[in-house]
């Protein structure tokens, strides 16, 4: 394994190098927000100053740069994420939006054409951030579906077995995550989507906190939709995409009507495009979906396997400190492959820690991550989190685990 150049790579993200209160920023919040690098900045900044125009409707030379932009974004990120003949990508806002896209298009048919119905079943593991829940909480409520989640054990995970029993000939989609945001916890989710679609289901997985890292090329799992943000993988904020099979994509009816997702319209009715235009009504965030992609082709320029076992060595390091502090409690101490820690630490309050931090310069999260349901489930309230990007340094751990035992010695 060859080390990551981290003071090369550090320069190329601007943001870093930055004091905050008089120190050294320690940005350890990359679960929620990576920073963006140089390239991805210039890419959009290029096209902001030399391509900008609306896409696919002009015949004009600005008109068809952005176009080819923008499709030649779409191939490349195609190509990142491993998705075959048989994919299609559409471009959202991000993971929520593509989720939503996911589970509105499955009953906004109505009870006689959508792919939901009343007395069918959705499996939601128990792990999800909010995109994936509630999305499907509404999903059941409008088709009459049952939602029934697959839930974590004492130490937040899932299991394979567990969602055997749960799958019936009734279960029309099974939604899970490639990591939990909130734990760090990694389920077995080959296997379940693998299990779910021989079952007849459709599979659904949010790859938010996976996509950037070692994942199987999407060929390669039995998933019909996938879902990821760009602000997770170096890219910019309000990107991301829906990737799935061509006939699974044909299943959703299009929730965002208007323009650029039809053929013909009378005042009377409408005839859809063909995908993915079908699923990209309105003008896009052009520009983003090339800072996306120039993320994509900067993580494949780092390789994802050795940033993966820089993150891992990072995490573990984090994991073995802060445990050695008295009272505080890692959550999944098991997940080796988790890029983040989640911990909570007896009768100190997770922000008064992320606070006491934040005034040495480390900038972490604190709260429930958006999976209350899992920390109520785990018996826990909101935790602290210190999530890691490939420019992080054991040093910056080092200076964590220090501000946490500091925190604590303070406060309680
Ligand atoms: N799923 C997971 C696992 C996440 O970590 C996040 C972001 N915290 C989301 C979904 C939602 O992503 P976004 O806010 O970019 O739509």
């Amino acid at each position: 394994v060859r080390d990551l150049p981290l003071a090369d790579l550090r320069a190329q993200f601007p943001l870093l190098a930055q004091s905050i209160h008089g120190h050294p920023l320690a940005y350890l919040d990359n679960a929620a927000t990576t920073q963006t690098p140089l390239a991805v900045q210039q890419a959009m900044q290029r096209f902001e100053q030399h391509d900008r125009a609306n896409i696919h409707r002009g015949v004009h030379t600005l008109s068809q740069r952005a176009t080819d932009a923008f499709e030649a974004a779409r191939a490349t990120l195609k190509g990142f994420i491993g998705a075959g003949q048989e994919h299609e990508l559409i471009f959202t806002s991000g993971t929520t939006e593509a989720l939503n896209l996911v589970a509105q298009g499955l009953w906004a048919a109505g009870p006689a054409k959508a792919w939901l119905r009343a007395g069918e079943r959705i499996i939601v593991s128990g792990l999800e951030h909010h995109a994936n829940l509630v999305p499907w909480q509404q999903a059941a409520r409008m088709s009459g579906a049952e939602l029934v989640i697959l839930r974590p054990d004492a130490q937040g995970r899932v299991h394979v077995q567990d969602l055997q029993a749960l799958l019936t000939p009734a279960t029309r989609v099974l939604a899970i995550t490639a990591g939990a945001n909130a734990t760090g916890e990694r389920p077995p989710y080959e296997e379940m989507l693998a299990l779910a679609r021989a079952a007849g289901a459709l599979t659904v997985l949010d790859a938010a906190q996976a996509v950037g890292h070692d994942m199987l090329p999407l060929t390669a799992l039995d998933c019909d939709f996938m879902a990821f943000s760009g602000h997770k993988m170096y890219g910019p904020m309000g990107t991301g995409a829906l990737v799935g099979k061509r006939e699974a994509l044909q299943l959703l009816y299009p929730v965002r009507l208007g323009g650029d997702m039809v053929d013909w319209v009378s005042y009377e009715a409408a005839g859809y495009a063909q995908l993915p235009a079908r699923l990209e009504g309105g003008t896009p965030n052009v520009a983003g979906a090339v800072g996306l992609a120039a993320a994509a082709q900067f993580i494949a320029g780092v390789g994802r396997s050795a940033m993966d076992q820089h993150l891992h060595a990072l995490r573990a390091q984090a994991l073995a400190g802060l445990s050695a502090i008295g009272g505080v409690t890692v959550l999944a101490p098991h997940a080796t492959q988790a890029t983040l820690v989640s911990f909570v630490a007896r009768d100190v309050h997770p922000h008064d820690i992320g606070t006491l931090l934040d005034e040495r310069g480390i900038a972490v999260r604190t709260g429930h991550h958006c999976a209350q349901p899992l920390l109520d489930h785990l018996g826990l309230g909101p935790t602290t989190r210190a999530s890691f990007a490939l420019y992080n340094t054991a040093e910056e751990v080092d200076r964590l685990i220090a501000a946490v035992a500091h925190a604590i010695k303070v406060f309680q």
